[in-house]
C-alpha cells in the first residue's frame, strides 16, 4: 500500500490526490469538467478505468459534475460514508479505491440518481 501511495503522489496534484485517495471535496465551481459537455468518456484519474459518460451527464448547478448514472455498476463501488454526520453513499472506483464523490436520490427521471 505504501508504494502505491507513493505512485500516486508522484501521478496526481497534490489536489487530486487529497480528494481521491484521501476523500476529500473539490471546491464546487472549479473543476474543469463542471461546465464541460463534449461527447466523450470520463476515466478514473488514477487508474483510467471508464467511469462515466458524457451521455449521461448534466448540470444540477451544484458546482460539481453530475451524471444520472456510471458507465456500468462494475467500474464503480459503494460504501457507506458517516463523515457529514448522515450516512451518505460514497461512489468508489471498483479497481483503484479512488473517491469520485456521492450519490444522492435527487437526479433526472428515470432514475433520480445524482453521481
Ligand atoms: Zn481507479
Amino acid at each position: 500500500m505504501k508504494s502505491l501511495d507513493k505512485k500516486y503522489k508522484e501521478k496526481l496534484t497534490p489536489e487530486e490526490y487529497r480528494i481521491t485517495r484521501e476523500g476529500g471535496t473539490e471546491i464546487p465551481y472549479t473543476g474543469k469538467y463542471c461546465n464541460f459537455f463534449n461527447k466523450g468518456i470520463y476515466l478514473c484519474i488514477c487508474c483510467n478505468t471508464p467511469l462515466f459518460s458524457s451521455e449521461a451527464k448534466y448540470n444540477s448547478g451544484g458546482g460539481w459534475p453530475d451524471f444520472e448514472r456510471a458507465i456500468s455498476e462494475e467500474s464503480i463501488r459503494y460504501n457507506k460514508d458517516y463523515s457529514s454526520g448522515t450516512e451518505q453513499l460514497e461512489v468508489k472506483c471498483n479497481n483503484c479505491d479512488a473517491h469520485l464523490g456521492h450519490v444522492f436520490n435527487d437526479g433526472p427521471p428515470p432514475d433520480y440518481k445524482r453521481y
